[in-house]
């Protein structure tokens, strides 16, 4: 019979004597510190000093919130005393910013731990993690992240919904209509012989007017509006709560706004045809068929012209 032995998870382990535990300390890269109950620095380690900048001698005898920012502080100080004297959590662990001796501010992990000294008296050992790079990463990666879901919803030219985000947009609020059994309209526009403009003013200055074009449209609608540019100089205001004659009359001054505002360098006048529809319990679909209708019989009575769509389903 083979002998069975149970391994003994201390075997090697080497006992460290309490110069080793010194050594082993100081040539930690992790900051550590020890503060007594009233929060007054009693041991720092060269790291802990290294990172806030500070000497050993300018720490010890001080109070800990010395290397906190000063918006801080009282919180802090008021957090150390409740885990000194606390009788549950043992351990520690938290983000925060803290203030260098330089007046750098960075963020750190702190971790700690509360013992008992020889003298019986609580302590608080703190174990530092720099985490500010990190941070600065997490933050610089969280601002690429809102700018590409931004530019994933919005049309660069002009700032407004993109037609993908746009048609998702009227996709809900329809939603909405029938649950709720609420009005809705949609205009449609179109800027006039906008090809005529490209050309003999150059694209640049087509650019132009399609940016006043969106600003003078988005001042004039209600903030629960939404502005969608559907593709080149086609754009589609869904109004939600809004029934047809409204619909029709927010249109027209529209278009007169908009054919009485000269626009870019060259003062032009643009003018625009819309078509006008309301919701009528059918599909996404048919709602923009029946709108784009009424916007093409606005162009074909000579433009400058908002035409409300037929009633047939
Ligand atoms: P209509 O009155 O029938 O609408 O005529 P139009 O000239 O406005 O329409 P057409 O479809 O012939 O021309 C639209 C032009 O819009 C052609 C295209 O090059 C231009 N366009 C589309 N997108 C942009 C853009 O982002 N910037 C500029 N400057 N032009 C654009
Ligand atoms: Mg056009
Ligand atoms: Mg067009």
């Amino acid at each position: 019979m083979t002998e069975c032995r149970i391994a003994d998870p201390f075997e090697h382990l080497v006992m460290l004597s309490p110069h080793d535990t010194a050594n082993v300390i100081n040539a930690t890269p992790i900051g550590i510190c020890i503060t007594n109950a009233e929060g007054i620095f009693e041991m720092v380690n060269p790291a802990y000093c290294h990172f806030y900048g500070y000497e050993k001698e300018e720490l010890i005898g001080e109070h800990f919130t010395l290397v906190v920012p000063k918006a801080h502080r009282a919180k802090l100080s008021q957090l150390h005393d409740t885990f000194i004297a606390g009788e549950e959590a043992q351990e520690l662990r938290q983000e925060w910013e803290v203030r260098c001796k330089n007046g750098e501010k960075r963020t750190i992990i702190a971790e700690a731990a509360r013992v008992h000294g020889d003298d019986g008296a609580p302590r608080k050992v703190t174990f530092v993690v720099d985490i500010t790079s990190r941070k600065r990463l997490e933050q610089q990666l969280k601002q690429a992240n809102e700018r590409l879901d931004h530019l994933a919803h919005h049309d660069e030219l002009t700032g407004i919904f993109n037609r993908r985000a746009g048609l998702i947009r009227l996709e809900e609020e329809l939603n909405r209509c029938q649950r709720y059994d609420t009005k809705l309209s949609v205009v449609m526009y179109d800027l006039d012989s906008f090809k005529h403009i490209n050309d003999t003013y150059g694209h640049g200055i087509g650019d132009d007017v399609l940016q006043e074009m969106t600003q003078l449209i988005a001042n004039g609608i209600r903030s629960t509006d939404i502005l969608v540019r559907l593709g080149g100089e086609e754009f589609l205001i869904i109004m939600p709560e809004v029934d047809i004659a409204s619909a029709y009359q927010a249109a027209d001054r529209l278009r007169r706004e908009a054919a009485a505002t000269p626009m870019t360098t060259h003062a032009l006048t643009v003018t625009l045809s819309a078509g006008v529809a309301s919701y009528m319990k059918s599909s996404t679909t048919r709602l923009l068929d029946r709108v784009d209708k009424a916007m093409y019989r606005a162009k074909q009575s000579g433009r400058n012209n908002v035409m409300i769509a037929e009633d047939v389903s």
